[in-house]
């Protein structure tokens, strides 16, 4: 990644403490301010999965028109009630954290707003993850530990990939083995139009970031 934009790379962040005292910074996720005003009200229902995909291709759309990430999205719903529970956006630059893909900010959003690490608590209404494009090897291992009972994915793996994405070292048979721990997954919901948001960003001349392969 090259440093392109203000305090996106390189930029050491000065952190205070009592003298002669080892100090570390808050770690912050907060998502881009035009999303409250972009989402349709609490109230609306999302019925079905493709109804919740448009929501999320048009959240990782606005994410690259608004130049605040990565062209991905993904949010948690409530697969009862067909309601948003949180959405998350691709934040890595802006948050200077590897792991702020799409997927995990969507679960700590969740997970925030339920006050619980787990989506699959008791007493919790099952949920679901959808994402814009299918999860990468982190958001994978993640998925499992989340609660949700449900992924589905707009593009593919190799949508990312053609554009110069690395999904990083991904067991093979990933969507059985969710399966076999009760994460049914689903995809290829509007792929064509997730994967014109990939596009697009590469005629943008987006940043691509990847971690080392070799
Ligand atoms: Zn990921």
């Amino acid at each position: 990644v090259r440093g392109r934009g203000k305090g996106t790379t390189g930029r050491r962040r000065r952190v205070t403490g009592a003298p002669g005292r080892t100090a570390f910074p808050e770690v912050r996720l907060r998502l881009p301010g035009w999303i409250g005003a972009f989402l349709p009200p609490r109230s609306r229902a999302y019925d079905d999965p493709e109804d919740r995909m448009r929501l999320v291709v048009a959240l990782a759309r606005e994410n690259v028109e608004r130049g605040s990430g990565g062209p991905f999205a993904a949010a948690v719903f409530d697969m009862r009630t067909g309601r948003l529970v949180a959405p998350g956006v691709n934040l890595v630059v802006a948050a200077r954290w590897c792991g702020a893909h799409a997927e995990m900010v969507a679960f700590a959003m969740a997970q925030q707003i339920l006050g619980s690490h787990d989506l699959g608590g008791p007493g919790m209404p099952p949920h679901e993850l959808v994402t814009s494009v299918e999860p990468c090897a982190m958001c994978l291992g993640a998925a499992a530990w989340s609660g949700v009972r449900r992924i589905v994915c707009g593009a593919r793996e190799e949508d990312a990939r053609a554009i110069g994405f690395d999904e990083g070292p991904k067991m093979r048979g990933w969507k059985a083995a969710l399966e076999g721990r009760g994460i049914e997954v689903v995809r290829d919901i509007l792929r064509g139009e997730a994967r014109g948001v990939l596009r697009a960003y590469r005629a943008r001349g987006g940043i691509i970031y990847n971690g080392r392969s070799g």
